[in-house]
């Protein structure tokens, strides 16, 4: 504020110092007018040369033009923008992640975390997408944990398909975020899930010994807690709206489990079991590309309006 006024009274007192040295002027952001203020000596604008008070008074709103777009551009920088979103997809390479009658999760995962980065790059071009993986490889959880921390991620959404035993015919989607349990079915989700680890060298020194088999392991969640907690549930909340609302899937709702690749992540995470590989019918729209298509439409919707929604409050 103070620069504006010395540079709105810097200008016009160059050439008219005699004339308006004892001016102050006063300009007001949030009115947008300018104030004469505290005259010593009587004068009007037009006791100045009109010619030179006019070339002074276009520098004068050139220089406060470049001021105002100077001051929203300092506000741009220092407000909060989502700009990074690491896109996960569980398992692969040897680890195929659980079994349908005709497909394997791995496959289904990269291909909607592959045509979720699309419509990203194709309409959010202001997001930078990072992939823990593009093609058929085993990726270990705390290596996918670790791109997202290490790229500084605002955003990490882990793609995953659901199963059940044989002869439940459980269908429809869920997200979790990092928490402890409150049922036997997400105990089972973060079990299946962490069993992956049993699948890495030295997952006992990089789990600090976590055994993902044991109920007992995930005690130490109840005592989780997390500065990313409100941004994952938001998050998460939008996605199964979307799920629900958009794309007509039946909502299993928002759930907490001891993920441990959501507890490795230090930014807003989550899981997104996108369907039952075991249930035949979501088995079959899994692998269509147009299921594909509405799941990854529905997420990237579901990203805009948390993105959206958080740099408006910021
Ligand atoms: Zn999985």
């Amino acid at each position: 504020m103070e620069i504006l006024v010395l540079g709105v009274w810097a200008v016009l007192s160059e050439q008219h110092n005699n004339h308006i040295r004892h001016v102050s002027t006063y300009f007001d952001l949030s009115t947008g007018t300018v104030a004469f203020q505290n005259f010593e000596r009587k004068f009007t604008l037009s006791t100045l040369n009109s010619d030179a008070v006019m070339k002074n008074i276009v520098r004068a709103l050139g220089m406060l033009a470049l001021l105002v777009l100077g001051a929203f551009n300092n506000a741009g920088t220092t407000k909060y923008k989502v700009r990074k979103i690491i896109i996960d997809a569980g398992h692969g390479g040897y680890d195929s992640g659980a079994l349908g009658k005709f497909s394997k999760e791995k496959d289904i995962a990269l291909q909607i975390a592959l045509e979720l980065g699309g419509i990203l790059k194709k309409h959010m071009q202001d997001v930078e997408v990072v992939y823990t993986r593009q093609t058929d490889v085993f990726v270990t959880l705390h290596g996918r944990a670790k791109i997202a921390n290490k790229k500084n991620a605002d955003v990490f959404i882990s793609i995953h398909c659901n199963a059940t035993p044989k002869g439940d015919a459980a269908y429809g989607t869920e997200t979790y975020t990092m928490g402890l349990h409150t049922s036997r079915h997400n105990l089972e989700v973060a079990k299946r899930e962490n069993e992956v680890i049993l699948m890495e060298d030295n997952y006992q020194a990089n789990y600090q010994g976590f055994d993902p088999k044991l109920p007992e392991s995930y005690i130490l969640f109840s005592l989780y807690q997390n500065a990313y907690n409100d941004n994952s549930l938001k998050l998460a909340q939008n996605i199964q709206h979307q799920f629900e609302s958009r794309v007509g899937r039946k909502s299993r709702g928002v759930k907490q489990a001891g993920l441990l690749l959501l507890w490795k992540t230090t930014a807003p995470s989550v899981l997104v079991e996108v369907g039952f590989i075991t249930h035949p019918q979501e088995e079959k729209y899994l692998n269509s590309k147009s299921g594909q298509a509405y799941i990854a439409s529905a997420i990237f919707r579901a990203f805009r309006d948390y993105k959206n929604e958080l740099e408006a409050n910021s």
